[in-house]
């Protein structure tokens, strides 16, 4: 089913904080077809401490950032397969004491977590976000087992519109000739500017511009980010720099056909290009 955003709730979107999403894992452990963020390509890659710290660092530096941003969200692909969660959670709420945190997840590992995993969830005081595929997991017995260790956990909700929860999944339209107008493309996506990603030492305005390059390796598809794409934290004195980069067009934008952007039943990937390439 075709999907397209009301102007209305672009709009009110991008007048929102925006969230700061954390790949604390390329991968994941369950195949969602399409899945935006490229889990079932990616190759296995768990965030480094080393660097997210010295990345972290940066952002925390830029002031008033705390106020700026909505949210920060540890997720991925899957970030419970990260051996030294723990200490990510830690060294996220040492640095950003004032800031919302919440861990997504699909939940499948929770029962297998530690001690000092839900320790350190209690008492940096991060909120556990679970998506409720429609699989065979009984999510309201794990929101029951959070509440147990004293964290506060919930569902995620749908962020298509449909009311379906995880059910439904946002199918992309990624254009490889790169013909698409940045303009019209931007004006219609439901993604840029509203959850941004810092990974590699930059903060980028959306999952795309970050996180594409398991579609160049698989599917050699040639898509090529440049500069304007995103900031280098080190870089980046004032959040009018992070507003300018989230209320405008980029340069990658010209591959995003969202004219051909749909809302497709929940499944398990093929690990085919269909499912984030665009059909003629
Ligand atoms: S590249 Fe542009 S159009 Fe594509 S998802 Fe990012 S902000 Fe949206």
């Amino acid at each position: 089913m075709q999907y397209k955003i009301p102007l209305t709730d672009r709009i009110a979107r991008l007048h929102r904080k925006p969230g700061i999403d954390v790949h604390v894992a390329d991968h994941c452990n369950l195949r969602c077809r399409g899945c935006v963020h490229f889990a079932p390509i990616a190759e296995p890659r768990l965030l480094d401490l080393y660097a997210y710290e010295r990345d972290l660092t940066a952002f925390a530096a830029i002031p008033g950032i705390e106020d700026y941003i909505r949210e920060l969200y540890l997720m991925g692909g899957e970030p419970l397969l990260h051996p030294e969660l723990p200490e990510v959670i830690r060294m996220s709420r040492d640095l950003l004491p004032k800031v919302g945190i919440t861990l997504s997840s699909n939940g499948l590992l929770l029962k297998r977590m530690g001690e000092s995993f839900w320790r350190a969830m209690r008492e940096c005081n991060i909120r556990l976000y679970l998506s409720p595929y429609p699989i065979k997991v009984d999510y309201p017995a794990l929101l029951e087992l959070a509440e147990s260790y004293g964290v506060s956990a919930t569902t995620a909700g749908d962020a298509t519109g449909s009311d379906r929860g995880k059910e439904v999944f946002f199918h992309l339209a990624i254009d490889p000739t790169g013909s698409q107008d940045p303009v019209v493309a931007y004006n219609h996506c439901p993604f840029g500017g509203c959850n941004m990603q810092l990974a590699r030492g930059r903060l980028w305005p959306c999952q795309v511009t970050a996180h594409h390059i398991p579609l160049n390796e698989r599917f050699d598809l040639g898509l090529r980010s440049v500069p304007e794409d995103s900031l280098a934290l080190g870089d980046i004195s004032s959040t009018d720099q992070i507003d300018d980069l989230r209320h405008r067009p980029h340069p990658m934008c010209r591959y995003c056909a969202n004219d051909r952007l749909a809302v497709a039943e929940w499944g398990i990937s093929r690990l085919e290009a269909e499912e984030w390439v665009a059909g003629n």
